[in-house]
């Protein structure tokens, strides 16, 4: 047969015949990343999986195949009927009809179904966090080799046309569902290491400062703190300073504890006994609240406040990061009406904290940020020369720590991912915090449809400024003025880290884009 001849054509016909299918991959690993906004923030380098699990048991009892000529599109979850089924990554509920509830995920091409149900406990429309219950599991029947009775059948669906259009496919989940966000107990932290300070209100300060507040943010939150429980971890309300009411007593109270005031007390002591196997004095220590607290404000684990956690990310003085704690977390009785005294409270004893514990440089390892400032976040996160490799050691440690943080991506190489890194600046400085955490397409029909950006495609270098945006085809950067002779900065998909580097087909294959009303940077 002459194989040895023909090997090469069948290669190469192979090659082309498998282009779509390469491509596939590539926007799966793409659109992937882009949903790993749980943030696991792991200086240390293990990755978080693109999804948590769907239910509790992890192991699935009949997995993908499509090897027969009967195939199984998802994974079987054998699990008791009534059981909890939890949303596998943040998301949108898209579809609760028949037997299904179907989520679609930040990258719209995304999406994970569930089906065989009891009950439901969310509808079309609503926005869910990684973790939480959508309903109970139920009972149902599928065709060999798919289960029947009760389980839980998950699938991954990826629309594989040219961005992120053509049908949900489904795509095998086996090696993205994983380490669940919700659960563990991350020591998570930009900076890392035991908490700093003299007493509870200024280590509490000193943790928000170095976990990628700013000096007024921080101030915001614990001012918030103080009122309700003087930062004392073990408080119920209605009791005096200084009382400790224990885990186990406080649980069944209505009442709030801790250093926010969780109410009802259970609603936070449960799911912290649950992930420390009962351990009472974790759950009353200071450092497990505030890393509990750290994680609602990033959108994860059970109790998940990210829209409470960007308002305070977006205040640029003292004052407002008190009154968008108060409002937006605390949601204490009254907290709709800013004219509520209790917000002037809280404001006085913010700008008491931020004076008292406000003057010195942010613990070290502190990540900063929240200024508003694009430049000079960029200048923070990047090489200021070029040559630096793509792997995440290549990257400015800064980098290492802020990206998990701010960004979360853990698909295709993403300390080198180029919207990653500009997605990273811009919710970073909290000059965008909505910025799209993935895929250059994403990215700028964002800018082109936010209403935040003007775009101007026909723009000549010398009309550039500082903190624009440049995006094209398949790449995006940042223009940021002088910086140690270059004048951009920006990171290459499997090429290099955020580096510095020159601007380049300015008005041709790049567009700019520039905030509207860009928060005013601080020094
Ligand atoms: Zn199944």
């Amino acid at each position: 047969m002459g194989e040895g001849k023909s090997l090469p054509i069948i290669g190469g016909v192979a090659f082309f015949l498998m282009l779509p299918l390469i491509i596939v991959i590539a926007m799966l690993f793409t659109a992937m990343g882009s949903l790993g906004n749980a943030a696991e923030c792991n200086s240390g380098g293990t990755e978080g999986a693109a999804f948590g699990w769907p239910t509790e048991k992890h192991e699935a009892a009949q997995g993908w195949d499509d090897d027969g000529p009967e195939k199984h599109t998802g994974l079987d979850y054998e699990v008791a009927k009534g059981s909890k089924v939890m949303a596998a990554e943040e998301g949108t509920v898209v579809s609760t009809e028949g037997d299904w509830i179907k989520i679609r995920h930040q990258d719209a091409a995304v999406e994970t179904w569930y089906e065989f149900f009891e009950s439901k406990s969310v509808s079309v429309g609503d926005k869910v966090t990684r973790g939480q219950e959508i309903g109970k599991s139920g009972t149902g029947t599928e065709g060999a080799p798919g289960l029947g009775g009760d389980h839980l059948h998950f699938e991954l669906r990826v629309r594989t046309g040219e961005n992120g259009t053509g049908a949900l496919q489904p795509q095998d989940p086996t090696d993205s569902v994983g380490a669940d966000a919700t659960t563990g107990t991350s020591t998570c932290s930009c900076g890392g290491g035991p908490l700093v300070g003299g007493n509870n209100q200024e280590k509490a300060f000193n943790f928000f400062a170095s976990n990628g507040y700013s000096k007024e943010q921080a101030a915001g939150i614990v001012g918030n703190m103080i009122h309700e429980s003087s930062v004392e971890p073990a408080r119920l309300q209605n009791t005096p300073p200084g009382q400790l009411t224990h885990p186990s007593e406080a649980r069944g109270s209505s009442l709030g504890w801790g250093i926010v005031q969780w109410t009802p007390a259970g609603k936070m002591i449960n799911p912290s006994m649950e992930a420390t196997s009962n351990d009472e004095a974790k759950v009353e220590s200071l450092e497990w609240q505030l890393e509990f607290l750290r994680k609602q404000l990033e959108g994860e684990g059970p109790l998940a406040e990210g829209p409470a956690g960007q308002q305070v990310k977006a205040a640029q003085s003292v004052e407002d990061a008190a009154v968008a704690f108060g409002r937006y977390f605390e949601r204490f009785a009254g907290s709709n009406d800013l004219s509520n005294p209790r917000y002037t409270e809280r404001k006085n004893t913010a700008r008491e904290v931020f004076e008292t514990f406000g003057g010195g440089d942010a613990p070290a390892g502190g990540c900063g940020a929240g200024n508003g400032d694009i430049v000079a976040t960029a200048k923070m996160l990047a090489w200021d020369t070029p040559g630096h490799g793509k792997d995440e050691g290549d990257a400015t440690e800064k980098y290492q720590r802020a990206m998990p943080d701010w960004n979360g991506s853990t698909g295709d190489d993403p300390f080198s991912d180029c919207g990653v890194f500009v997605a990273t600046v811009m919710r970073m400085s909290g000059a965008d915090p909505d910025y799209p955490t993935r895929t250059t397409s994403v990215q700028e029909n964002y800018l082109r449809t936010s209403g935040k950006y003007d775009v101007f495609d026909d723009i000549t270098e010398d009309q550039l400024r500082p903190g624009d945006i440049l995006i094209g085809p398949g790449h995006t950067y940042l223009f940021v003025g002088e910086f140690n002779g270059y004048n951009a900065a920006s990171a290459s998909l499997h090429g290099h880290v955020p580096q510095a580097g020159n601007t380049y087909s300015i008005g041709q294959q790049f567009a700019a884009a520039r905030l509207k009303n860009p928060p005013a940077p601080k020094s």
